[in-house]
This record gives C-alpha cells, sequence and structure tokens, in this order.
C-alpha cells in the first residue's frame, strides 16, 4: 500500500461521532477537499452515501 488506507477501513482521522478530526488543518489530505459531493451520491440519508461509496469501492478495487 504506497498511501492511503485499504478500502472499507475507516480513516484514522474519523471521530467517534463521524467527524474529521482534521478538516480545517493543512494537513487533511488534498484528495479529502477535493471530493465534489453530487447530491446524488449524498441522497437522503447515510445508508445510501454508505451503498454508493460501496458501489465505487467495488468498480474501483484491484
Ligand atoms: S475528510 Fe479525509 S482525513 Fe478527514 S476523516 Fe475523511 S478521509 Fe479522513
Amino acid at each position: 500500500m504506497p498511501d492511503g488506507k485499504p478500502a472499507g477501513v475507516p480513516c484514522i482521522q474519523l471521530t467517534d461521532d463521524l467527524r474529521c478530526a482534521i478538516f480545517t488543518d493543512p494537513a487533511r489530505p488534498a484528495v479529502c477537499g477535493g471530493l465534489q459531493a453530487e447530491a446524488a451520491m449524498c441522497g437522503p440519508d447515510r445508508l445510501h452515501a454508505l451503498a454508493w461509496l460501496t458501489e465505487l469501492e467495488h468498480a474501483t478495487a484491484p
């Protein structure tokens, strides 16, 4: 693993209340700030968003 984390593993910066511990820190990875979530990705609730992310993980798995 050259960089980042394996798919399906929570980020080490994710707090217990599902917030980013370094959201305003310049050390926050550029890829995080670069994600431009669209309404279709977020959907009406967390379950929809997680299903979308799972689909992306499967589609981009090595
Ligand atoms: S925004 Fe990035 S650094 Fe923060 S919790 Fe999410 S993946 Fe981790």
